[in-house]
């Protein structure tokens, strides 16, 4: 399995970074080795000293699928969970401004945590308007709505199926709202989905 992220879907989070506002959707992956193995404890990287959290609404794909056309993208999910898109910072900033790319900084091993459990999305109250939430340490730092999106979800599978088949199992994280920030050593996070908890992760 493969794990599709978006970059800058959320205008308020693009700014924060001083990113521009994309035309089409910021498209990169991580392997299978970035999730994070059920009951393992997640280690801060030794590579960074400026590790962020992002926390994205995650897709399952359940089809497989090629050049999805946008109005049959529903078809292909039809389940929502959530998951960090763990960001060594430090590493991005250097790798932008080289002009590399970001895998050290965005796909190192356990970068993608997922949450067990996924809710099937015809059960939320809006499919178009779905509330996700993080809190560290008891405190709400990020708090999103997928109404708020640039490109929904449909556009996205479209979008990444243009370059990359997708299977079923593959994950598609599908970006971050504004609020990201560093964690800590002994930092505890955890995510929500419409008021349903998913995940914690402790950083060890
Ligand atoms: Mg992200």
């Amino acid at each position: 399995m493969k794990i599709l992220c978006i970059g800058r879907n959320y205008a308020d989070h693009a700014r924060e970074l001083n990113n521009e506002i994309p035309e089409e959707p910021v498209i990169f992956i991580k392997p299978e080795t970035a999730l994070l193995p059920k009951g393992h404890p997640f280690f801060y990287p030794l590579h960074t000293s400026d590790l962020h959290f992002e926390l994205e609404l995650v897709l399952r794909i359940n089809r497989l699928g090629k050049h999805i056309d946008e109005n049959f993208g529903h078809k292909y999910f039809s389940e929502i969970g959530l998951g960090i898109d763990f960001t060594a910072r430090d590493v991005q900033q250097e790798c932008k401004k080289k002009g590399l790319p970001w895998e050290k900084a965005k796909a190192f091993d356990h970068s993608a945590p997922v949450g067990k459990k996924f809710l099937a999305i015809d059960d939320l109250p809006d499919r178009n308007a779905i509330r996700f939430e993080l809190k560290k340490n008891g405190e709400t730092v990020q708090s999103g709505n997928s109404a708020d999106m640039l490109f929904g979800f449909n556009q996205l599978i479209s979008q990444t199926s243009k370059y990359f088949t997708l299977k079923i199992g593959d994950l598609l994280f599908t970006g971050t709202p504004k609020g990201v920030g560093a964690v800590a050593k002994g930092d505890k996070l955890e995510g929500f989905l419409e008021g349903e908890k998913l995940f914690d992760v402790e950083i060890k």
